[in-house]
């Protein structure tokens, strides 16, 4: 037998933006079938209209796109199995569901919404959890508990029902996942779920198996959540005579909060203090916004790479992974069991190494509108220099502000804590005289002045911290910040005696 094509898919329904799990499902899609020469394909699952959220699929198509992720068939280019959105495939899966009320597998019924509420809270007063299925389903209103001709009589009048599974009395319903192992799960636990209803559509169980099918779909890599689904998708494969063509299931451990207490929310938000979202996204009824990965300041090959880690790991040191490594590394049999906690300080660290990736002539062009924003005008190379020094001590693009305002703007005023603690009695006049040193110098050059402050210590009999703590708090403001060499040798010479002087005339104990 050849070996089935590699196919995979990523099915999401446009319910709202797109959880930072999703981008890494949809991730995990993209390495296994680019590892294996396979295809990657985007459905749009949207039979479930009353979710439907207008904005989501072009929110779930740009978040995919910014992380890199390209698909070789889907809603947005086509492809052999076209439409690839659920919606526009409602014709496809009425035969499907009619094939399964022939051979018995599915049955018609009739039972009203508020038929349903009454059972199930009567059975919750009994604390009991109604299920319909085969224990219950022979006192319903059903095409197996009713009359023939009263079934034709309610589908002739046009009597809303819906097509239920018939699920097997007392069988062992086998997944067999590439992750988990065997899950093996007695028919009794499951419930006729519901396939199709009477306003033509399907439920995402019957359509996401048909096209699962139809698409010829290799391997189904989704969340854990849907792992409960699985055996009704399995059933479904058999009783529509696909077990042949089933593709194989592996179910990918939840991302859970930090502390390892529940699953990570879309619900989490901003709360725990990191974007649940790749993108912002404000929210289409109470305009309430929830910051996204990507205006947050995080580079899309830092989210790829820390997403590929939250439940899969390489079996080696190697940290970090460019998406071509991870194509060449990627295997399902490295994923892990277990869930993964998403650790925020890790995705900054992640940040931070592509940060400093970057060139000073990259990183110049992500601040630099920064710098118009606050009304800075200068050089490009002067920026670059900034950048240069202050590179290492950021996570992100906008903290470079924090760490080298005082390059473009002097300090208006003295962080007090710090006047309290380093600017002694003495500070002025020792001060006072090193500017008068730093006046004489024919070069201002880090490393020159280096060897000036040196030799001023030694003849002066003075400790390295009683003058640099002073210095830096009049060329800072603050006792932050990076080399003190590096940074007066790009101040230059004037603006750091005006600098020293302004700080002695300000500063009043
Ligand atoms: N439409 C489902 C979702 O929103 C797809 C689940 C699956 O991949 O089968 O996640």
């Amino acid at each position: 037998m050849t070996e089935k094509r590699v196919r995979v898919r990523f099915a999401p329904s446009p319910t709202g933006p797109l959880h930072i799990g999703g981008v890494r499902t949809a991730l995990y899609n993209y390495l296994f079938a680019k590892k294996h020469g396979g295809d990657f394909i985007l459905r749009i699952e949207d039979t479930d209209q009353a979710r439907y959220v207008p904005g989501a699929e072009e929110y779930i198509f740009e978040a995919l796109t910014w992380v890199g992720l390209t698909f070789d068939e889907g809603v947005h280019i086509g492809g052999a199995c076209a439409p690839y959105r659920q919606s526009e495939r409602k014709s496809i899966y009425k035969q499907y569901a009619e094939a399964l009320l022939q051979n018995g597998h599915a049955y018609y019924a009739f039972d009203t919404p508020g038929e349903l509420e009454a059972i199930r809270k009567k059975q919750e007063s009994q604390k009991q959890t109604f299920q319909y299925g085969p224990l219950t389903r022979g006192s319903m209103k059903n095409s197996l508990t009713l009359p023939a001709e009263d079934v034709k009589k309610k589908l002739d009048s046009g009597e809303a029902f819906v097509i239920r599974i018939k699920i097997p009395d007392n069988e062992d319903v086998v997944v067999n996942d590439l992750i988990r192992g065997v899950v093996s799960v007695q028919s009794n636990q499951l419930d006729d779920k519901v396939l199709f209803k009477s306003n033509g559509l399907p439920t995402y169980h019957l359509a996401n198996v048909v096209d699962d099918y139809l698409m010829k779909i290799s391997h189904v890599i989704r969340g854990e959540e849907w792992l409960p689904s699985a055996p009704l998708h399995v059933l479904l494969y058999k009783y529509l005579g696909w077990e042949n063509d089933m593709p194989q299931f592996a179910h990918l451990p939840l991302l859970l909060k930090p502390d390892g207490n529940g699953k990570l929310s879309k619900r989490d938000g901003d709360r725990l203090g990191f974007p649940v979202f790749p993108l912002q996204w404000e929210d289409t009824v109470s305009k309430e916004v929830s910051s996204g990965y990507r205006e947050s300041g995080y580079i899309p090959e830092a989210v790829v790479n820390l997403l590929a880690f939250l439940g899969w790991n390489p079996g080696t040191e190697q940290e970090l992974f460019s998406m071509e490594e991870l194509i060449q590394s990627f295997s399902i049999d490295r994923i892990n069991k277990s869930g993964a906690k998403f650790d925020a300080e890790k995705a900054k660290w992640y940040n931070h190494r592509y940060l400093i990736k970057k060139t000073d002539e990259e990183l110049l062009e992500l601040f630099f509108p920064m710098l118009i924003k606050k009304g800075i005008c200068s050089t490009d190379d002067y920026i670059q220099k900034v950048i240069s020094i202050v590179r290492e001590r950021v996570n992100f693009v906008h903290e470079l502000w924090d760490q080298a305002h005082f390059f473009f703007i002097a300090p208006e005023s003295y962080d007090e804590k710090a006047v309290k603690e380093k600017w002694k009695e003495n500070s002025p006049a020792i001060l006072t005289e090193l500017a008068d040193r730093f006046k004489n110098l024919t070069e201002f050059t880090a490393g020159i002045i280096h060897n000036a402050v040196q030799e001023f210590l030694k003849e002066k009999q003075l400790g390295m911290g009683q003058v640099m703590n002073a210095l830096r708090l009049t060329i800072v403001g603050s006792s932050a910040g990076p080399d003190m060499f590096k940074m007066l040798d790009l101040l230059g010479m004037e603006e750091t005696i005006r600098r020293i002087e302004r700080a002695i005339n300000t500063i009043k104990k």
